[in-house]
């Protein structure tokens, strides 16, 4: 897959991007990363790429047209235009799914007070990964890049490790524990060290229909602690 970012903070994306799983699907070239910068489509002598919003108000605006000659530059007849803002449409994992069969993917990252309300028309989908308000569309990108690229087949070792997690058959994932059994009073769930698969896979069913159940409503959600503190000893 090939993956564009417009952009006037390319190493925002260009970093966290080099990490990890998604960093080595660079490297075997499952994910090719390029960016372009709308800096470098000014005409004006300092490179400007905002204005001051019309009808007054605080912060700058990007300008459309850096914008829209940096996207002419790299978007093709199978691209897919994201614009990102927090008035999009909700990212999900049902929408990464979609967004890793895809050939092209441009991402369009605003920045300061936001982009010139034009450009809009220039995108297939206006995305956002959450209802709060990030410095820029960089941080937006990069999650969402992730979340796409660890999707695309051969990008995680095991084929199948992506099937049984969160989101992806509807459920919530069932919790994992690794060495020791027994760690700081915590004990693993018996049926897990049980070696019976059958079992096994009873117990993690149940263990997702649970969460799944406790999280459905979104207030359910909204209501849960950030942290269930625990007394360690
Ligand atoms: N003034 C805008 C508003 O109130 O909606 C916020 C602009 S924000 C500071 C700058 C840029 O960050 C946006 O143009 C967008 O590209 C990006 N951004 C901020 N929050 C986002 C979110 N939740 N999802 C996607 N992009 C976001």
């Amino acid at each position: 897959m090939r993956v564009d970012a417009v952009t006037l903070f390319q190493s925002m994306i260009d970093s966290p991007l080099s990490e990890s799983i998604v960093g080595r699907a660079r490297e075997e070239g499952f994910l090719e990363l390029g960016f372009v910068n709308p800096r470098d489509f000014t005409e004006n002598r300092h490179r400007t790429v905002d204005g001051k919003p019309y009808g007054g108000g605080t912060g700058m605006v990007m300008m459309a047209e850096p914008v829209y000659r940096a996207l002419k530059t790299v978007r093709k007849k199978n691209s897919v235009v994201i614009l990102l803002t927090p008035k999009g449409r909700r990212f999900d994992q049902a929408l990464a799914l979609e967004l890793a069969k895809k050939k092209h993917l441009i991402f369009i990252c605003g920045h300061y007070e936001g982009i010139d309300e034009r450009v809009t028309p220039l995108a297939d989908m206006e995305l956002s990964i959450g209802d709060y308000v990030l410095t820029g569309g960089e941080p937006a990108a990069v999650a969402v890049i992730d979340a796409v690229t660890r999707l695309i087949p051969g990008v995680l070792r095991k084929e199948d490790a992506t099937v049984n997690e969160t989101f992806t058959d509807g459920l919530i994932e069932a919790p994992h524990y690794t060495r020791p059994g027994v760690w700081r009073g915590q004990k693993v769930p018996e049926a897990l060290l049980s070696g019976n698969h059958k079992l096994i896979a009873e117990w993690r069913r149940a263990q997702a229909q649970e969460l799944t159940g406790k999280a459905k409503s979104a207030s359910a959600v909204k209501k849960k602690p950030a942290v269930r503190r625990k007394n360690f000893k």
